[in-house]
């Protein structure tokens, strides 16, 4: 009961937090139910080729990977334990195209280091959370997409002044995700940056919050959301560094159900869901919808 209350009042704090910006901006608010497409679920939907359909279409349910910290992306209200966020709704859009009534699928969170491991164990069926494309991964996993390009950017508290692009970072404090490409980048091309380590980074938000780190460094599009919450606290930095275009994880040799993802992102983007989905979710953290980028059908092998 004492912790129910605790959690409570955590809650409603974070809410508070969550919807009170600049005296005077308008109120942050989350994604709007209302606001949401509803997804057309194609029921004649059959894909035998691919195992993975075949598994879920058996078990009657998708089981998709994500996130579940990062505001406007992928966000899970402890509340509710409801999901919500763009990777959220191409969670969802992608699932219809495969038959599946979105209403149904199985989030789990899976962390940026243990994705490929997910996937290769059939821990979950698909991966949508922040997941950059590159060859190195597309060694473990097969990408559909990609859906988005974000690029590497800086979180900095709002009264930071010796930090405005990377280039300051030497003997700095940075905080990023282990296994992420960030912190890789970080690694390699600003070695003179003192690198620190968590599984997430809203945890590294909280050190960067209580002076612990001295930025956060990951993709712009979480990095922003992160910065529209609080405001009065943090602000984005800079020019983003890298070019990260975001796919959808899927297990390595299922190429059936990599095209079939494939051609569904592409059917939505053409169909106005994607740009729908994008203003009720990461458009709210202040940039309007761009072009998707192009969707790249590599072959098999
Ligand atoms: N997009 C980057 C990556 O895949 C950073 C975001 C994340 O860790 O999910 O590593």
């Amino acid at each position: 009961m004492k912790h129910t209350l605790r959690a409570l009042a955590l809650a409603a704090l974070l809410l508070a937090t969550a919807a009170c910006g600049k005296p005077g901006s308008p109120p942050v608010k989350g994604p709007q139910p209302e606001d949401l497409p509803v997804y057309k679920v194609d029921t004649g939907f059959s894909l035998p080729a691919s195992r993975t359909w075949e598994k879920a279409k058996k078990r009657g349910r998708l089981v998709v990977g994500v996130k579940e910290d990062q505001p406007y992306m992928g966000e899970k209200d402890p509340a509710s334990g409801r999901y919500s966020g763009f990777d959220i709704e191409i969670a969802k859009m992608t699932a219809a195209s495969l038959g599946f009534d979105p209403a149904t699928i199985e989030f789990r969170t899976i962390a940026s280091a243990n994705r490929e491991t997910a996937l290769q164990n059939g821990q979950i069926d698909y991966y949508v959370g922040t997941y950059t494309i590159n060859d190195n991964r597309k060694k473990q996993v097969g990408f559909a997409g990609p859906y988005f390009m974000a690029g590497q950017s800086l979180l900095v508290r709002r009264n930071e002044k010796d930090i405005k692009g990377p280039e300051d970072l030497d003997g700095k404090k940075v905080c990023s995700a282990a296994g992420s490409t960030p912190y890789q980048r970080l690694q390699k091309d600003f070695p003179k940056a003192v690198l620190v380590a968590y599984d997430t980074y809203s945890v590294c938000v909280d050190n960067l919050l209580t002076y612990q780190v001295d930025a956060v460094s990951t993709d712009d599009s979480i990095l922003l959301g992160y910065a529209a919450k609080v405001p009065e606290e943090l602000k984005v930095v800079g020019k983003p560094f890298s070019k990260e275009p975001y796919g959808i994880g899927v297990p390595r040799g299922d190429d059936a159900l990599r095209l079939a993802l494939d051609d569904a992102l592409e059917a939505d983007e053409k169909n106005g869901d994607w740009k729908k989905a994008y203003e009720a979710t990461l458009g709210l953290s202040g940039q309007p919808a761009p072009k998707p980028p192009a969707i790249d059908r590599y072959p098999a092998g």
